[in-house]
């Protein structure tokens, strides 16, 4: 493939507009990824959860498999990062 080819400028911009809604839903999931069924409890009244498994987390919801598959990525390295802050900011605190 070449340079300049109109296929390609097409892909890059599809997937610019992938990355962005792969962010956009990753940063709403990081910041309340509560359960809304279950508001986080995990319990219903019949019991577990049918709509988390009881594990609290709502379920990553967005169509597109690799849309959903980037999220789940940038999730994870933000909840990687918040703990690496968090365990620096320990250490910091620690050291007073
Ligand atoms: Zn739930």
């Amino acid at each position: 493939m070449q340079r300049g080819e109109p296929v390609e400028a097409g892909s890059g911009a599809r997937r610019k507009k992938c990355d962005e809604r792969a962010l956009q839903h990753s940063l709403a999931y990081w910041l309340d990824s509560t359960c809304k069924a279950c508001a986080g409890t995990g319990r219903a009244q019949a019991g577990t959860c049918a709509a988390c498994s009881g594990n609290g987390e709502a379920p990553i919801d967005c169509a597109g498999g690799f849309v959903r598959e980037r999220v789940k990525d940038m999730v994870s390295e933000l909840h990687n990062i918040a703990a690496s802050q968090a365990r620096l900011a320990n250490r910091r605190l620690r050291s007073r």
